[in-house]
């Protein structure tokens, strides 16, 4: 069995100062994603599973329609197994109703002065992305059990609390010691990869300019994230 723990916005600095050894792997470093304009997480995972670089079809979409991709499994490397299973993934069957909710939770979020009511927005938007956490968690840990030849899922929880609360070391490493609780219970040939990092922006995070890799069978060096399919296909 292949395994990949793909984690949105998995910060290289916070896996090192945190020391998660699980999410460390045998083999660790950063993915080089210089070849795009920008850190965008529907262009950088839809260029993983197909194994090219698709920020050029993907920002031909426009900014609304982009979050709507859905890339055929014919199209990408998950084609190659008898028996995958992959779990909402951004690109390819993640849930859409939940990403918009998040969207515009975020946007009443910035849209008020008052502290109060930002506390009471902030307090939402947290607990819709810990209950979608708790939900993709347990696909995850269930697919393990089944008889899979790849199995794939895709925690964007890092993402969505550390846009609003990455100032927050505190729920910070709570986030990356469940991350690393489940990078535990992968079996196989274990890939743990981000779309990028993060950065502190004041209490906010923003996108970081390189990704996160681990694996648990080979040293990869700086990867691409467009190497990541040929990677696979070739322990497969
Ligand atoms: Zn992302």
């Amino acid at each position: 069995m292949i395994t990949v723990i793909a984690i949105d916005a998995l910060e290289y600095a916070l896996v090192q100062e945190f020391d998660m050894k699980n999410l460390k792997q045998e083999y660790y470093g950063k993915t080089d994603i210089s070849e795009f304009s920008q850190p965008r997480t529907m262009v950088l995972w839809s260029s993983f599973m197909t194994g090219k670089n698709m920020e050029e079809e993907i920002l031909a979409k426009g900014d609304k329609e982009m979050w709507n991709t859905r890339i055929p499994l014919e199209d990408t490397f998950f084609s190659k197994f008898d028996n995958p299973v992959v779990i909402d993934l951004p690109g390819y069957n993640y849930d859409l109703e939940q990403h918009k909710r998040e969207r515009e939770i975020m946007k009443q979020f910035f849209s008020t002065e008052d502290p109060e009511e930002k506390n009471k927005i902030r307090t939402e938007y947290n607990n819709l992305s810990f209950e979608h956490h708790r939900t993709v968690k347990e696909k995850f840990l269930k697919a393990l059990e089944e008889d899979h030849d790849f199995v794939l899922g895709y925690f964007s929880v890092a993402d969505v609390i550390g846009h609003l609360n990455f100032g927050n070391k505190l729920l910070m490493k709570m986030i990356y010691r469940d991350l690393d609780d489940i990078a535990s219970k992968a079996k196989g040939d274990v890939i743990i990869l981000s779309d990028h990092g993060m950065k502190p922006v004041g209490m906010f995070g923003d996108h970081s300019e390189y990704g996160f890799w681990s694996t648990n069978f080979k040293d990869l060096g700086t990867p691409r994230i467009t190497d990541f399919a040929k990677v696979i296909r070739e322990i497969a």
